[in-house]
C-alpha cells in the first residue's frame, strides 16, 4: 500500500510554478483575488491556506472579506470590478454563500477567463466537451495526483460517490475522458443509488466525495483498489484543543491495508485542490501575457 502524499506533490507543483515565474522578472506575478463572506471557520481556514499558497508559489493575492448580511448587489459589484481589473488574473468566491445569495448567480458573474475555480457554466460545458477550460480545482488536483504517481487508469472501473457540480460530476467526466489519466469506465453513485457496497466492491478506483465520515468501509473495497478520499468532516475529539479532528469519507485504518494507493485526510486531496487552483491561476496569467510555451 502506498500513501498518495498530497502535501508533497502540492509543494512540488507550487515550487515549479515559482521557478517559472522567476524566469519572467519583467512581468508582474500572477494575482488571485479571493472573496470571503461571513465567518464560517472552515471557509476562513480554506481561504487562509489559499492565500498562503499564493505566497509559496510566488503569486500576489488580495482578500475581500464581507459580513454575512452583505447584499447580493454589493457582491456582484465587487466581482464586476475584479472582472475589469487588468491586474487580477483569477477570482475565487469561497463557498458556501449565505442563504439569501444565489450561488449560481454569483458564480456566473465571474468572467469565464478569470474563473479559476472552474465553476462557471461556460467552463463546465467546455469540460463536458473535452475542450480547454478551467477544470474545478478538486477533481483537477486528483488528476494531477494520479499523473504524478504515474497511476495507469485506462480501462479501469472507477466508482465516483457523489454528484456535486464541484467534485463528483466533473470527476466522473475527467475519469471517463479520452486522456491519461482517464479512459476509465465510470459509475457514479449518489444519495439515491442502491447497493453501493456491491458497486464499490467491483471498483478498481473509488473516489469518495460524500461528506459523511467513514462512509467507505473495508467491506466495500477490493484488494488492490485505489482509494481517493475527498471528504473533509469534523468529528468530535475531546483530546484535541479545538474539540474536533478532520476525517475523510473513508474508514481509513481498516481500508488502507487493502489498497494499492490511498489518499490520507488531511494531507491528500486538500493540498492538491489548492495546487490545482494555483495552476489554473498561473494559466490565466500566462494566457494574458501570451506565454503559451510555459
Ligand atoms: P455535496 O454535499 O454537494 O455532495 C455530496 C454528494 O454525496 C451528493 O451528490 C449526494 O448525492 C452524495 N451522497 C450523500 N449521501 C449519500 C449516500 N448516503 N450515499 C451515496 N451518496 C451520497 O458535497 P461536495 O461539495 O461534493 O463535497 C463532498 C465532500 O468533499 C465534503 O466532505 C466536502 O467537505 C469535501 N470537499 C473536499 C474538498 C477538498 O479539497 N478536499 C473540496 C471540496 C469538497
Amino acid at each position: 500500500m502506498q500513501i498518495l502524499d498530497g502535501k508533497l506533490v502540492s509543494a512540488t507543483i507550487k515550487q515549479n510554478l515559482k521557478e517559472k515565474i522567476s524566469r519572467m522578472p519583467d512581468l508582474r506575478p500572477p494575482h488571485l483575488a479571493a472573496i470571503l463572506i461571513g465567518n464560517n471557520t472552515a471557509s476562513e481556514t480554506y481561504v487562509a491556506n489559499k492565500i498562503k499558497s499564493c505566497e509559496e508559489a510566488g503569486f500576489s493575492s488580495s482578500l475581500y472579506s464581507f459580513d454575512s448580511d452583505i447584499s447580493k448587489q454589493i457582491l456582484l459589484n465587487k466581482i464586476q470590478e475584479l472582472n475589469e481589473d487588468e491586474k487580477v488574473d483569477g477570482i475565487l468566491v469561497q463557498l458556501p454563500l449565505p442563504s439569501h445569495i444565489s450561488e449560481s448567480e454569483i458564480l456566473e458573474a465571474v468572467h469565464p477567463s478569470k474563473d479559476v475555480d472552474g465553476f462557471h457554466p461556460l467552463n463546465a460545458g467546455r469540460l463536458m466537451q473535452g475542450k480547454p477550460c478551467y477544470v474545478p480545482a478538486t477533481p483537477y488536483g486528483i488528476m494531477l495526483m494520479l499523473e504524478h504517481y504515474k497511476i495507469n487508469t485506462a480501462g479501469k472501473h472507477a466508482v465516483v460517490i457523489g454528484r456535486s457540480n464541484i467534485v463528483g460530476r466533473p470527476m466522473s467526466i475527467l475519469l471517463s475522458g479520452n486522456s491519461e489519466p482517464g479512459n476509465c469506465t465510470v459509475t457514479v453513485c449518489h444519495s439515491r443509488s442502491k447497493d453501493i457496497e456491491a458497486i464499490c466492491k467491483n471498483a478498481d478506483i473509488i473516489v469518495a466525495a460524500i461528506g459523511k465520515a467513514g462512509f467507505v468501509k473495508a467491506s466495500m473495497v477490493r484488494e488492490g483498489a485505489i482509494v481517493i478520499d475527498v471528504g473533509i468532516n469534523r468529528v468530535d475529539d475531546p483530546g484535541k484543543k479545538s474539540g474536533f479532528r478532520l476525517t475523510g469519507d473513508v474508514d481509513f485504518a481498516p481500508v488502507a491495508p487493502l489498497c494499492s494507493f490511498i489518499t490520507p485526510v488531511p494531507g491528500g486531496v486538500g493540498p492538491m485542490t489548492i495546487a490545482a487552483l494555483m495552476k489554473n491561476t498561473f494559466r490565466a496569467w500566462a494566457d494574458k501575457f501570451h506565454l503559451s510555451d510555459l
